[in-house]
């Protein structure tokens, strides 16, 4: 309920302070580190995650119980999940994002909450609000603000949505025991847990119960054994028990510490460490340069340092997309390659980025888009603009003008004299933010001035007066 709502209502940055960074993939992106750590994790206590913090996982079993199914008993776990895990480690030490975005359960679900409950929850608080508005009575719930709608992504979740919903009310948690790559990675550990449910002595009856309430499918009843790289701790075998036989306990030393288990453990801590160390020594920028003017490269946010930093962490959960407050960041549709699907990109066309803003840092929880300061964020430059004098309507028509210096909080773009009583923007590029308020406050058709991304994000001089760029004017004011 927490990531619901986490997903649905942009929760302030004190509400859900660690939830999203407890996440298995976002923990490893963010910090290398996070892969030996959560390795431990499952050395200790097996698959809790799967069962406590995983989102994708929680739906599935609310699912299978919503309609109330019974299983039938002892199912052989998929040889799929190591070639589902073995495909996303490949694809994330490559760089090809897409894989792991679209496989990890904590980046699925928020896209099935972004795409599919958000919008029509927002239009009813929308609608709402406007309703309320008509009868005079302002500020008595806020609007939700949409989010844009991209069709691919919509129906491909959906797809996946429906897909899920329908496996998920037959085999209880089937991506999780078949498919997903971070409970086959914590599986690796958990088989040498030390918690985890036993048969603890001789009460069984053979009566199957357990078999049934398992979501998972992996108490063999026949064997006395619980499979305990895909049990994930929900302990709804323990209560249905009734002589009490399946506990959860501690491993005996000569079971948990056997040859095999300690080599096989040991093999999997080492891939996993070395494929994290391996990706956390590749800086993942591209070379640095100043942006074509004869393509427009595309934005990506303040914080996420450059192009190789954000598209190698993002994992496309849209966090991202759902608390930027200007709107403008969309999920891409091939602006980062075809193996940057999805991840998200600014749209200037939709508004700009403002200037004291650092939501989407504070959202993203895989370090894509870190966590910036007001302050920092003010010098941070993610574009360059550039100014096409010759559709600028000062001089094509006389007429005055000067929006984008009106709107510029660093006053980059800056009225010089022209002709007469006539001013005419300059652009300063070395206080140039690339937040795009001239491009979006531009009225000229073509516009003139448009901004174009960098590949390696700069800085700014630091302006004078402290860095205190001019109040720029509600986005709902302008253009005109
Ligand atoms: S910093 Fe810019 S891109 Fe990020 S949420 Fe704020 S307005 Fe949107
Ligand atoms: S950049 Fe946005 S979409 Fe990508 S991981 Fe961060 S919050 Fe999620």
């Amino acid at each position: 309920m927490l990531f619901l709502a986490h997903f649905l209502f942009r929760p302030s940055e004190s509400a859900l302070p660690l939830l999203p960074s407890l996440q298995v993939v976002p923990s490893i992106l963010r910090w290398w580190g996070g892969a030996a750590v959560l390795a431990l994790g499952a050395l200790l206590a097996g698959r809790v995650y799967c069962s406590v913090l995983c989102p994708l996982g929680t739906f599935q079993e609310a699912v299978w119980r919503a309609g109330g199914r019974r299983l039938s008993g002892y199912a052989p776990g998929s040889r799929a999940r190591y070639w589902t895990l073995a495909l996303v480690l490949a694809a994330g030490a490559a760089g090809v994002s897409a894989v792991p975005a679209l496989l990890d359960p904590y980046a699925a679900f928020g896209r099935g909450v972004t795409q599919l409950l958000r919008p029509p929850m927002a239009g009813g608080i929308d609608s709402l609000a406007g309703f309320l508005e008509s009868r005079g009575l302002y500020g008595i719930i806020s609007r939700a603000g949409r989010i844009p709608f991209v069709p691919g992504l919509f129906w491909g979740t959906a797809a996946f949505f429906l897909v899920l919903t329908l496996w998920s009310l037959r085999k209880g948690r089937p991506f999780c025991d078949a498919l997903c790559p971070v409970g086959t990675f914590l599986g690796l550990f958990s088989r040498s847990s030390l918690l985890s449910v036993r048969f603890s002595g001789e009460n069984c009856t053979g009566c199957g119960l357990c078999g049934t309430v398992c979501p998972q499918r992996c108490i063999s009843v026949k064997e006395r054994k619980v499979d305990a790289d895909r049990c994930v701790l929900c302990l709804r075998c323990v209560d249905a028990c009734p002589g009490g036989e399946l506990a959860l306990s501690f491993a005996p030393p000569g079971e948990s510490l056997s040859r095999r288990g300690l080599l096989r453990t040991a093999a999997g801590f080492t891939a996993a460490l070395g494929l994290t160390l391996w990706s956390a020594k590749k800086d993942g920028t591209v070379p640095a340069g100043a942006s074509s003017w004869d393509e427009k490269l595309p934005l990506s946010p303040p914080g996420s340092k450059s192009r190789g930093n954000f598209t190698k962490k993002c994992v496309a959960c849209t966090a991202c997309v759902t608390v930027c407050p200007a709107g403008i960041l969309r999920p891409s549709l091939g602006e980062w390659g075809p193996e940057g699907l999805f991840q998200p990109v600014l749209d200037y066309g939709r508004g700009y980025c403002q200037y004291g803003c650092t939501a989407c840092g504070d959202a993203c929880p895989t370090g894509a888009i870190e966590s910036l300061e007001p302050g920092e964020k003010q010098l941070v430059s993610i574009g360059k603009a550039r100014f096409l004098r010759r559709n600028c309507i000062v001089r094509k028509y006389g007429t005055a003008c000067g929006a984008c210096s009106e709107h510029c909080p660093t006053q980059a773009m800056r009225m010089v004299p022209f002709r007469g009583n006539l001013t005419i923007p300059e652009l300063d590029p070395s206080i140039c933010l690339g937040c795009g308020a001239c491009e979006y406050a531009c009225p000229a058709e073509p516009k003139a001035v448009t901004v174009s991304g960098l590949t390696v994000h700069g800085k700014i001089r630091p302006l004078s007066g402290g860095g205190e760029g001019p109040t720029v004017a509600p986005l709902e004011e302008f253009p005109f």
